[in-house]
């Protein structure tokens, strides 16, 4: 009789990535365990757009009809001065891409989809990675310790299986010179689809709302190199956000009223995460934690759903010669996140221009990445069977 092997999977992170693995490992055969540092799926935050490719993966997982019905359909917006005047048209194809949906809304369908088709882990995180020929030994800080043969590591930007397995995060995360702080707040402009911007050297915000019954999101982006902040102390985060803000006009000042009360309050850099490769042995990156291209790209949603579908893919096609896996996913991946890393480093240079004129905002819309990037991963059918992988060759 042969054993099986690389069956059991230990995902770090219940994220966009995490969740369409854990969906696509059980839909070919393996048992994955999903480890969440938060008590539940993150429910809060801003809109993500997705495109191309990644709409795919959803309706493969007869998800893309109800992640439509959830489209913020926003149409386009205005470019406003401090005394709150339009001054320009900012059409809607530059920022809300083939489909825009709140990205906590988009986790917690994912979730229903893969909730019964792996184990979950709340609370708790990976503490510890040992790894031999055989499988991986993990070391949780709340559970007991347990052994899994493959480990992926989808826990975001600031990855703890990519530190514990690969290296300092200072290695792999490139800071791209922007700080945005993200928050919701009552819609008190009655704002419809649309939103307004406000640009001053150095600083954009801009506040959005689906409808104008529902709550209005604002974003403040700001230029900053490095950053020393404690990445886990919102206080300060909100107090250095506010001092940059200092003196300016637009909304700006009641946006910074509003932030101090805001429960889904979100700041980091915007970064990148470069990497040679993202996989070690028996342990591989999917999402953010391998290959974040910033949220200047706009692409991040659709390389965690695409990652995960191809990662899944490859390692039931490999039948158990998880190396193999690794190596196809990687060379499928690679040529689609090095495109969506220069889109992201080329968003993050057009924030250190000046106030875009309406010529420069129809241009921007006109080469909107949807025109001048065409699809570059094609996906291949992996099939849709729910049976076991096969046992490695050795
Ligand atoms: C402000 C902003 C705007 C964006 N806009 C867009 C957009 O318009 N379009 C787009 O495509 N993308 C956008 N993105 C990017 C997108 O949100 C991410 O690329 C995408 O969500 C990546 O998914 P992920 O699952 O890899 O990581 P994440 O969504 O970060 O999920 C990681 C998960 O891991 C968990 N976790 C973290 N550490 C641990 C640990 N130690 N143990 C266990 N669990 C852990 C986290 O709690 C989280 O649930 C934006 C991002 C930001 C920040």
């Amino acid at each position: 009789m042969t054993t099986m092997t690389n069956k059991k999977v230990l995902i770090s992170g219940a994220g966009v990535a995490g969740l369409a693995l854990a969906y696509w490992l059980d839909h070919h055969g393996f048992r994955a365990t999903v480890v969440e540092r938060a008590p539940q799926v993150r429910h809060g935050g801003y809109a993500v757009d997705f495109r191309g490719e990644a709409l795919d993966v959803l309706d493969r997982m007869d998800l893309l009809e109800p992640v439509r019905a959830l489209d913020t359909a926003m149409g386009d917006a205005a470019m406003v001065d401090a005394e709150g005047r339009q001054y320009a048209t900012l059409p809607a194809a530059v920022f809300a891409g083939d489909l825009e949906v709140p990205k906590g809304e988009l986790t917690r369908l994912l979730y229903t989809a893969a909730e019964d088709r792996a184990e979950y882990l709340f609370d708790d995180s990976v503490s510890a990675v040992e790894q031999d020929a055989d499988g991986v030994d993990v070391t949780f800080e709340n559970g007991p310790p347990r052994r899994f043969d493959l480990l992926v590591g989808a826990d975001g930007l600031h990855s703890r299986t990519r530190a514990l397995v690969f290296g300092p995060e200072e290695r792999f995360v490139h800071s791209l010179g922007i700080h945005t702080a993200i928050f919701s707040l009552p819609n008190h402009l009655g704002l419809d689809h649309t939103g307004q911007l406000y640009v001053s050297p150095g600083k954009a915000a801009n506040l959005f709302a689906g409808d104008a019954g529902g709550r209005a999101r604002a974003a403040l982006h700001f230029a900053a190199e490095e950053l020393a902040h404690d990445r886990h102390d919102i206080g300060e985060q909100q107090r250095i956000v506010a001092e940059r803000f200092a003196g300016e006009g637009w909304e700006i000042p009641r946006l910074l009223t509003e932030m101090r009360d805001a429960e889904d309050f979100w700041f980091d850099a915007n970064a990148q995460v470069v990497m040679d490769t993202w996989a070690r042995g028996r342990v591989a990156l999917l999402g953010d934690a391998g290959y974040c291209a910033a949220p200047t790209s706009g692409r991040g949603t659709s390389q965690a759903l695409i990652g995960a579908y191809v990662l899944a893919g490859e390692l039931a096609q490999a039948r158990g010669d998880h190396g193999a896996a690794f190596t196809a996913y990687e060379n499928a991946m690679r040529p689609f996140v090095t495109e969506h890393q220069a889109l992201g480093r080329e968003g993050a240079e057009r924030f250190s221009m000046p106030a875009p004129t309406q010529e420069m905002l129809d241009m921007l819309a006109a080469n909107a990445p949807e025109n001048t990037h065409p699809e570059m991963v094609r996906l291949p059918d992996y099939g849709s069977s729910q049976g076991e992988p096969e046992p490695a060759a050795g």
